[in-house]
């Protein structure tokens, strides 16, 4: 099941540690499916894919794509950056749609109850964000 997170939420979901979602830009008619794990060794450090394939890190509120010819090149990479630009920006239009997967951000497990289904966060994770 997907569910729509508001954009004010998104930031948080991201970064929660296990951020299980899929991007949709209405006006170019995409979608994106990413998976941004957090490097519980160095803080602030995050790594990003889609579906099986590497598409960058987050550093410190930065995305630093790959750096090989074929990221280079990756539509998909730079679709994150722009979308994850506009996120930290707090200029996202509304014609992009996060959906989460009905899995916690932070610990994977499927969501229940109807407030963390809104926020994309389960009842114990919140409280360690
Ligand atoms: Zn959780």
């Amino acid at each position: 099941m997907e569910h729509i997170i508001e954009h004010q939420l998104l930031e948080r979901f991201i970064y929660a540690g296990r951020a299980n979602f899929t991007i949709e830009d209405k006006e170019f008619d995409t979608k994106l499916v990413v998976y941004v794990k957090e490097n519980k060794t160095i803080p602030g450090l995050y790594w990003v894919r889609s579906n099986e394939q590497f598409l960058g890190t987050i550093f410190q509120s930065r995305f630093i794509i790959k750096d090989n010819e074929q990221n280079r090149l990756n539509r998909k990479a730079h679709a994150f950056m722009r979308f994850f630009i506009l996120m930290l920006t707090n200029r996202l239009p509304e014609t992009i749609v996060v959906y989460h997967h009905g899995t916690c951000g932070r610990c994977r497990r499927k969501l229940t109850d109807p407030e963390s289904i809104t926020t994309g966060i389960g009842p114990e994770c919140v409280k360690k964000l």
